[in-house]
């Protein structure tokens, strides 16, 4: 008798959607991603229950059309990438077509969207994985979806989230991440009914700075700029007396990609290693901009991680950069009111 079997396309996507979708904030990363991808300038999320019952994002977007709207919800369709030789040079942050499909199997999703071009837009329903409906409505350029009821139909996953206001402040620090990652984007957060977070999307990156950590970070902070041929860094690093006691702090963008590294941290920290004591940590707000045949972001699939051709080279720029930096602020003595 045989024992193995296919399992069921329903069954394959939602044991595939553990890899992409581990929690609220991992959906709100790739729906905030999307609206990116798709040119918006103004970017709202809204959410309640830390996520877990609601969240929603509307963006100004290009929208998805009549025809694409069904096929974007099936795994490994993407808009993004054609081929394989297309991940050397892939600029926008999605590309592996697994998102919508991966919330789509574990959740209930309500899609409104219309495109440029298209008169009427759509709206379509698809709840664990199955299409419940979709109708032509008027409504403006642009994508709202609403994410209900994360894991309703995998309890052995909704186990595992932790306290709504928890996993609500991961999402809060993640979209801090992300505003001050796309400074030319107006992020609005709204957390049960309260607007916690409103930037200007103005790409000036100290408004934005401001926006996020207020009056002291950025008064407190100084420019940094590092140019060589294989790269260029630029942004702010705050004086040492604005340390903090967690490395929520420390924030580093490659090629306009919030990322996470290894090498970076150590540099980021060796620069400072004179000037903080153990277990402080700086703010940092800085981008690499390199050529990216030079990086591969494909290593995680949530592509958080990069990594680098060349290692040492960006651990010693980053490093001698920041103590520069630091140097130059040591020179100019701060003005007291006291003497
Ligand atoms: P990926 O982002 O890797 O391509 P997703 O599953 O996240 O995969 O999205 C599938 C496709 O749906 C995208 O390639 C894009 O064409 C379309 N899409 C998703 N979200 C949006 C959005 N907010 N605006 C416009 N198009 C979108
Ligand atoms: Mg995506």
């Amino acid at each position: 008798m045989s024992e193995i079997r296919l399992l069921d396309q329903n069954t394959i996507n939602k044991i595939a959607a553990g890899e992409v979708v581990e929690r609220p904030s991992s959906v709100v990363k790739e729906l905030v991603e999307n609206s990116i991808d798709a040119g918006a300038s103004a970017i709202t999320i809204e959410i309640k229950e830390g996520g877990i019952s609601f969240i929603r994002i509307t963006d100004n977007g290009k929208g998805i059309s009549k025809e694409d709207i069904q096929t974007a919800f099936i795994r490994h369709s993407t808009s993004k990438i054609k081929s394989i030789e297309d991940l050397i040079t892939v600029s926008s942050l999605g590309f592996r077509g697994e998102a919508l499909a991966s919330i789509a199997a574990v959740s209930q999703v309500e899609v409104i969207t219309k495109t440029y071009d298209d008169i009427t837009g759509i709206r379509y329903v698809i709840e664990g994985g199955r299409e419940v409906s979709k109708e032509e409505i008027g409504c403006p350029e642009g994508t709202t979806i609403i994410i209900k009821n994360l894991f309703y139909n995998t309890p052995a996953r909704r186990k595992f989230l932790k306290k709504p206001a928890t996993e609500g402040a991961y999402i809060s620090e993640f979209i801090n991440k992300l505003a001050l990652g796309n400074i030319g984007i107006s992020f609005k957060f709204i957390y049960n009914n309260t607007i916690k977070l409103h930037t200007s999307g103005n790409n000036v990156l100290k408004d934005c700075i401001f926006n996020i950590y207020g009056k002291e970070i950025v008064k407190n902070s100084v420019p940094i700029e590092i140019n060589n041929d294989q790269f260029k860094i630029n942004g702010f690093i705050g004086k040492p007396k604005i340390s903090r006691a967690i490395r929520n702090y420390e924030n580093y963008y490659i090629n306009g990609r919030y990322i996470k590294s290894k090498i970076i941290m150590k540099a980021i920290e060796e620069g400072y290693k004179t000037k903080l004591t153990v277990h402080r940590f700086p703010f940092t707000a800085f981008y690499i901009t390199i050529n990216p045949e030079l990086i591969d972001v494909n290593v995680h699939p949530t592509k958080m991680e990069v990594r680098f051709n060349n290692e040492s080279i960006i651990y010693e720029a980053i490093k001698s950069g920041i103590y520069e930096a630091l140097r130059k602020v040591d020179l100019i003595p701060e003005v007291s009111l006291n003497n």
